[in-house]
């Protein structure tokens, strides 16, 4: 892949650069919790979306720029080298858009996508339940046919932003006879109903970043349902392809941030020499994970989808940056362990790396299967 930037890119580029640098967002809150930092995404993203940068890569027809992939990418890099935050409605954006934009009826198109663009309507993502997440196909939530509407009961679990979503991507059983990925439908699922129970997980960072959803005979009509009765399994995979690709690009740029900041810290406290050889490794690293998300991109252009090789950046970000963490409290020293400190945020953050957005044991086995060839795992019965 050629990594010059062409004039149109180059011009794409600045234009961005020019906006972020004279529009900086309101100074981070410093207290009012989660709610409030949410709260200050949100007001972010209005603000991307006034200026039309929201979401550049969505078509012209639905509100974006209809942004090339190099473009897209250049877009990730500058949001993260102006160092200002995720948009809120990140789950919205970067996977129920580009789903709806592939499965979805006009009406749901024009119906969905101008509030995830503007972020006055959430979305969150209800796949994973307590007996079903890297085996997502055997999940077990139900929906049952009702007149025009289907009633769904069931219950999800780690459904990030769920608390300030007002649409959650559901995927339910709705034919139990059917093979296991043959019986499942896609659903758009009004968080707004009794019916719906959102209760925050804490986690080790001390945030409430997901939930559990209790679902007891929510009622979702027949207009809800994204790309056909029973077509739930592919409509699901539209979905968490968008999430490798998309998140994966935004991710490797923020792993190179932290470790910017992390030699900066070793220069500042005399540790450089005695860390040399550890940073420069996970320098290397970083490159070899940007190069890699690069080379992702051109396997879009060419094939018109990410490949396997994917959960190759995805498996060495995840690693790199529980590395890079480590070595953080190392450098940082005690103080990096305190509550509160940015440092012991990103150490006990990190932890989930390997388990959020498909396992690391689970990516293993799709490098060995598909990118290496090797014979497929064989479990005993
Ligand atoms: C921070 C965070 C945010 C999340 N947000 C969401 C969200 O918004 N929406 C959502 O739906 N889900 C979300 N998830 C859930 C996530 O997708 C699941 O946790 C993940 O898919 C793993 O599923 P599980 O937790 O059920 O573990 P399991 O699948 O039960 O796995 C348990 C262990 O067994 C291993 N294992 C399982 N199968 C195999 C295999 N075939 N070969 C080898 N080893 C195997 C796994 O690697 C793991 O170590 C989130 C998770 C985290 C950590």
């Amino acid at each position: 892949m050629d990594l010059t930037f062409s004039p149109q890119e180059t011009a794409f580029r600045d234009e961005l650069r020019a906006w972020l640098a004279a529009n900086a967002p309101a100074p981070e809150p410093s207290d009012g919790g989660e709610d409030a930092h949410y709260a200050w995404r949100r007001d972010w993203q209005r603000r991307l979306y006034d200026a039309g940068w929201a979401a550049p890569a969505w078509p012209t027809e639905y509100g974006g720029r209809g942004a090339s992939l190099t473009e897209s990418a250049i877009y990730f890099e500058e949001i993260g080298r102006a160092r200002v935050p995720m948009a809120a409605n990140v789950l919205g954006l970067l996977l129920g858009g580009p789903t709806l934009m592939v499965w979805g009826t006009p009406e749901q198109k024009e119906r969905y996508l101008p509030p995830i663009l503007s972020g006055e309507e959430i979305w969150c993502q209800g796949f994973s339940e307590p007996d079903a997440g890297s085996d997502l196909a055997s999940l077990k939530t139900r929906a049952v046919k009702d007149g025009d509407d289907w009633v769904v009961t069931g219950q999800k679990v780690w459904t990030s932003g769920a608390q300030y979503s007002k649409w959650c991507m559901l995927v339910a059983r709705s034919d139990s006879e059917a093979a296991k990925h043959k019986g499942l439908t896609y659903f758009l699922m009004d968080m707004e109903q009794d019916a719906v129970q959102v209760r925050p997980l804490r986690q080790i960072t001390g945030e409430a970043e997901f939930n559990e959803l209790f679902i007891e005979e929510a009622r979702i009509p027949d207009a809800n349902i994204v790309g056909g009765v029973g077509n739930g399994w592919k409509v699901a995979l539209t979905t968490l392809m968008n999430e490798r690709a998309g998140l994966g690009f935004a991710l490797q740029i923020r792993l190179r941030q932290l470790l910017d900041d992390l030699i900066a810290k070793a220069a500042e406290r005399g540790m450089l020499e005695r860390y040399g050889d550890a940073l420069a490794e996970l320098h290397v690293r970083c490159e070899s994970i940007r190069l890699l998300a690069w080379k992702g991109l051109t396997d879009v252009e060419r094939y018109g989808q990410p490949g396997p090789e994917g959960s190759l950046v995805k498996w060495l970000w995840s690693d790199t940056n529980q590395r890079l963490t480590q070595l953080a409290v190392d450098i940082v020293g005690a103080e990096a362990l305190t509550s509160g400190e940015s440092w012991s945020y990103e150490l006990l953050r990190a932890r989930g790396n390997t388990i959020e957005g498909g396992t690391t044991e689970v990516l293993k086995n799709i490098i060995a299967e598909r990118v290496l060839g090797l014979p497929r795992l064989k479990v005993a019965a």
